[in-house]
């Protein structure tokens, strides 16, 4: 492991996480509405897209720039100067606006996880062309796993986590099944406690899934 690349990577993720702030307040609307102009709670103009630091003046850009750090460092840490590590880099950034947009309004819209499948998915199989047939398997596999318990009434599954599960089993695919497992497992671990915290102290409230996909893929990543 290389110190200078890991603090190189902690750079990036935090310079490039600064501009996402803006962009989930502009896109965690309920589906069909356009983005979001102003902030609804102090009406600050959002109008343009591309602007660093907080969105609005009740908002702080400091926790996104962190996490952002640090979901860039790990991989670094953990991959060193791999091919793999500009893949999964670059594949953090909507990775973080999904989880922001998720953890704001429950959605997880198409275009991103389209972008994020993109990102991460695309560059892998150019990299290890031998490891399509299983990504995709594995891609397939969770997609009608995840789409059955959605269909289940109560199943608390939204499209949305579905399409992310079934892009990131992909992803880790190409890894092997160990990495898809650690994938599917750690998300439920995650939401599990908070879950049951949230039921014994009656803060009933919807938990977003896709946070916990992302972390669950970022452990795998970094440890398998
Ligand atoms: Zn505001």
């Amino acid at each position: 492991m290389s110190a200078q690349l890991v603090v190189l990577a902690a750079v990036f993720g935090a310079a490039s996480s600064a501009f996402l702030p803006r962009v989930a307040h502009r896109l965690a609307v309920p589906f069909g509405q356009p983005p979001r102009a102003a902030c609804a709670s102090c009406g600050q103009d959002l109008a343009a897209w591309v602007r660093a630091g907080r969105s609005c003046r009740c908002s702080r850009a400091y926790a996104v720039m962190l996490v952002g750090a640090l979901v860039a460092a790990l991989p670094a840490a953990a991959l060193g100067s791999s091919p793999l590590l500009p893949i999964h880099l670059l594949a953090a950034v909507p990775g973080l606006l999904l989880a922001l947009i998720d953890v704001r309004c429950l959605r997880l819209p198409d275009r991103l996880v389209a972008v994020f499948a993109l990102v991460a998915v695309v560059p892998l199989a150019v990299l290890r062309p031998e490891r399509i047939g299983w990504a995709l398997v594995a891609g397939a596999v969770v997609l009608t796993a995840y789409l059955m318990v959605a269909l289940l009434p109560g199943g608390g599954l939204g499209l949305g986590d579905v399409k992310l599960a079934a892009v990131l089993a992909t992803m880790l695919g190409f890894a092997g099944w160990p990495a898809v497992i650690v994938g599917l497992v750690v998300p439920h671990l995650i939401n599990g406690p908070i879950a049951l915290a949230m039921l014994l102290t009656r803060r009933g409230r919807v938990l977003p899934l896709g946070p916990a996909l992302l972390c669950g893929a970022l452990v795998a990543v970094t440890t398998v």
